[in-house]
């Protein structure tokens, strides 16, 4: 085994694995979604909620205080059939007009808070059927992400001790930049070189299409022990079986 046999030995079982673990990351993922969704509505809802308990408060203050109003109105319609002067007279008659303007204006205020809290409350209803719909679909990716995981582990943990195996008879230096590549594209760290034109010796990389220059496709070709980087991606380089029959046929 050339060592570009041992990284393509190694790419094939780190794809597996990565492969199993991205569905367990993508679960993760939804779930993580759904949650945050749930939190938001939750934590607006609470919001709306704390809003309603304070308006209604506000609501009934008013009503005291208009009840006050109405009291103090009685006493001196009272009073007015009992004043014995024009002066007395038109002073608590002048009282009167002016708490029945403020009598209005509580009640303008206290029906405001009323319709507020009809608004707050069909808010919290839409909500809170919003959040039930929610928790559902979150219960749903939990038991997914549960279901997944315990799906995965087993194969997952046979494939971790294969990509050991396949990882230990590579050099650290070479492992980085595989590891590299294989993080940067989802388990891609292996780039096969293209054929661009052959009679005049063109190679490129088949997954960045960066075209190589003669002397490192060369080298390449020669020994399956040099293990090369494309200059553009930064993947390790390998010929195919395909490409260097190609070229041996000619
Ligand atoms: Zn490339």
């Amino acid at each position: 085994m050339t060592a570009i046999d041992d990284l393509l030995a190694l790419h094939m079982v780190d794809k597996q694995a990565r492969g199993l673990r991205s569905r367990v990351e993508n679960a993760q993922t939804f779930l993580n979604a759904q949650q945050r969704r749930l939190d938001e509505l939750t934590s607006t809802n609470e919001e709306l909620v704390l809003r309603s308990k304070t308006t209604r408060a506000s609501a009934a203050n008013l009503e005291t205080e208009a009840g006050g109003v109405d009291e103090r109105t009685n006493k001196l319609r009272e009073d007015l059939k009992n004043s014995s002067t024009t002066k007395q007279y038109n002073a608590i008659l002048e009282e009167i007009n002016n708490l029945k303007e403020s009598k209005s204006k509580i009640d303008d205020r206290a029906l405001a808070e009323l319709e507020t809290i009809e608004q707050l409350e069909s808010q919290i209803g839409e909500l809170t059927s919003k959040i039930a719909e929610r928790t559902k679909v979150r219960d749903t990716a939990k038991g997914e992400l549960t279901e997944r995981t315990s799906e995965v582990a087993e194969q997952l943990a046979v494939l971790e001790a294969e990509r050991a195996q396949k990882a230990s008879v590579v050099s650290n230096d070479v492992l980085v930049v595989f590891d590299k590549a294989a993080d940067d594209f989802e388990g891609d760290s292996m780039a096969p070189l293209a054929e661009i034109d052959r009679r005049r010796m063109e190679y490129g990389c088949s997954c960045c299409n960066v075209s190589l220059p003669f002397n490192l496709v060369n080298t390449i070709m020669a020994d399956g022990n040099v293990v090369e980087q494309c200059q553009g991606c930064l993947r390790i380089l390998y010929v195919t079986e395909e490409v260097r029959g190609a070229l041996v046929k000619k």
